[in-house]
């Protein structure tokens, strides 16, 4: 299906405004991210980073300008295939009222439980669900667990991972977590073959990407490897 065709993706000259809001949030908007490949996404809090992921799985539509995924426009792909092959990690992490189990399989009762442990210890959250006395049983959400802002956050990292999408999004989603943890989930995935687009704040993470695209109030300011900026 379109899933194997792998993660290529394009945004050419992608502009949008907010429905009913005149100013432009993204101007003309171009880059390319070849399969497989780590963009990181910077920019000051309000340039725009968000809107431009959440216009890949189609959550806003682009106003002008196309983007493209594995060659094929977003408008032309079935919804529902376009976002199975793409795991959004948005930047508040949401969690369902269930086990870990259950968050980590969209509740699909059938979930080979190794994939889902082999998705937990990729994203460096098996050990910590291991320690608690229910295990992948434990309950989060209401009268469950209080997980740290870094273990849902690496939760929600799992639940992405565990759909095996060819563009995984994280979406400031390690900004909870410590150094060494850090590290040790871009090690675990760059492992994978997915594309990622990875929105941070910190310098370090931006060195291990492929490419790094600056926005500066929803323009393109800087777009290369970090040798080229
Ligand atoms: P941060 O780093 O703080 O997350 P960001 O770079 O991700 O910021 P966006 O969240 O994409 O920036 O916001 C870009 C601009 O769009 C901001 O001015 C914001 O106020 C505006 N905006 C975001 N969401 C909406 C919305 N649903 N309706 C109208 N305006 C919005």
């Amino acid at each position: 299906g379109l899933r194997q065709l792998g993660g290529e993706l394009r945004f050419e000259n992608v502009s949008f405004n907010y429905p009913g809001k005149p100013e432009p949030i993204l101007d003309r908007v171009s880059f390319h991210v070849s399969a497989g490949e780590k963009l990181a996404i910077m920019g000051a809090t309000g340039s725009g980073k968000s809107t431009l992921l959440n216009l890949i799985p189609r959550i806003f539509e682009a106003t002008e300008g196309e983007i493209y995924v594995s060659g094929i426009g977003v408008k032309e792909w079935p919804l529902k295939d376009l976002r199975d092959t793409i795991g959004l990690v948005p930047q508040q992490s949401i969690l369902f009222t269930g086990s870990i189990l259950e968050n980590l399989s969209w509740g699909d009762i059938e979930a080979q439980v190794d994939e889902l442990e082999e998705a937990a210890k990729k994203a460096q959250i098996h050990e910590s669900i291991d320690l608690f006395p229910q295990k992948y049983g434990t309950r989060v959400g209401q009268k469950g667990v209080n997980l740290s802002g870094g273990q849902k956050q690496r939760l929600s990292i799992a639940r992405a991972l565990v759909r095996k999408p060819s563009i995984l999004i994280l979406d400031d989603s390690t900004s909870a977590l410590d150094v060494k943890t850090e590290m040790a989930l871009w090690d675990a995935l760059d492992g994978e073959e997915a594309t990622m687009l990875v929105v941070t704040q910190k310098i370090r993470t931006a060195q291990g990407a492929d490419k790094i695209l600056l926005l500066d109030e929803g323009q393109v300011v800087g777009y290369g490897s970090h040798a080229d900026l």
